[in-house]
């Protein structure tokens, strides 16, 4: 039906055609994109309350031979769109979980977990469980170390389904955080029923935190909500020490944002990580 929608605008409006042949030239470019191997996996680090680096969310980058490097907001929607985030999404995870066992045989690296973003199509497919579980034997990597990033969204989808999946994936030991908490359509009762480990406390609601009391009561909220429910919790976009320390008077104990590191190439992260001193 959509695809049929497409067809019929694109005889009435110039501009809607034009948008239309720029998204198909954009598929195709994803699609080879997959295929000569330019998506790049970036590593922002997690760090808790004593400073010390936990872990990284793995963020994915589009290294373009003509456009450089493309943020995933450019190309993450798109992919969602049509099957693409099937085989991106595999890839990313296969990419984390590789690095995952290399990272295993280091020991000032080992304890690190890297966090994979999953989007909503993605963990809908039927079969993503096993999808998940292949990728971790063929890797070989601890499932302890690997957190998988949901958003609220998936709340819409069937229930019963979603914990089904996450139970039967934190039985092989991944865990999962809820991303972008507190921007979504959680509704308590439901936030009950997940099997989850860790909300993440939006950026949005970090942004702001020193100057619109609001948000500050917002992060205070989240973070009871999460000790009531037995989780964890971690607050991204932390982009100053006053948003730090405002975070961890309210009792979240990790961070992520800009205030310790951008997302990283691998061979930064490392780096960055070997040289990282927490105060
Ligand atoms: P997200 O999962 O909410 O990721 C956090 C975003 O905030 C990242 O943007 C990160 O670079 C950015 N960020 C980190 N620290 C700060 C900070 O201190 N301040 C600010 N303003 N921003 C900060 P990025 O890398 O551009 O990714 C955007 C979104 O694309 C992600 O949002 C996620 O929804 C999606 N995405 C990224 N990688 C993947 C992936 O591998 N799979 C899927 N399905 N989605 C992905
Ligand atoms: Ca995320
Ligand atoms: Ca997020
Ligand atoms: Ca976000």
């Amino acid at each position: 039906a959509k695809a049929a929608g497409r067809n019929t605008m694109r005889f009435f409006d110039p501009e809607m055609q034009a948008a239309v042949s720029a998204r198909a030239a954009l598929e195709k470019e994803l699609r080879i994109a997959l295929q000569q191997q330019e998506l790049r996996l970036y590593y922002q680090p997690q760090v808790n309350e004593h400073g010390a680096i936990i872990g990284a969310e793995a963020l994915v980058r589009w290294q373009h031979p003509r456009l450089g490097l493309v943020t995933p907001a450019s190309f993450i929607p798109l992919a969602e769109e049509t099957h693409l985030i099937h085989p991106l999404g595999l890839w990313v995870l296969e990419t984390a979980c590789r690095q995952l066992t290399r990272w295993s045989s280091v020991p000032t690296r080992a304890h690190l977990v890297i966090a994979v973003n999953v989007s909503v199509r993605q963990f809908r497919q039927p079969d993503f469980v096993e999808q998940v579980c292949a990728v971790l034997d063929s890797s070989g990597a601890d499932p302890r170390k690997l957190k998988l990033e949901l958003t609220e969204s998936l709340l819409l989808d069937d229930l019963e389904d979603v914990v089904a999946k996450m139970t039967a994936l934190r039985a092989r030991g991944i865990s999962f955080a809820l991303d972008d908490f507190g921007t979504g359509y959680s509704s308590l009762a439901y936030l009950q029923h997940l099997p989850l480990d860790q909300l993440k406390i939006d950026q949005s609601f970090v942004r702001d935190l020193d100057v619109h009391p609001n948000d500050a009561v917002i992060a205070r909220s989240i973070v009871a909500l999460a000790r009531n429910l037995g989780l964890s919790v971690i607050a991204e976009g932390v982009e100053t020490p006053l948003q730090r320390n405002l975070l961890a008077g309210l009792g979240c104990p990790a961070y992520q944002g800009y205030l310790f590191s951008p997302p990283l190439t691998r061979e930064a992260f490392e780096i960055f990580a070997e040289e990282w001193e927490p105060e």
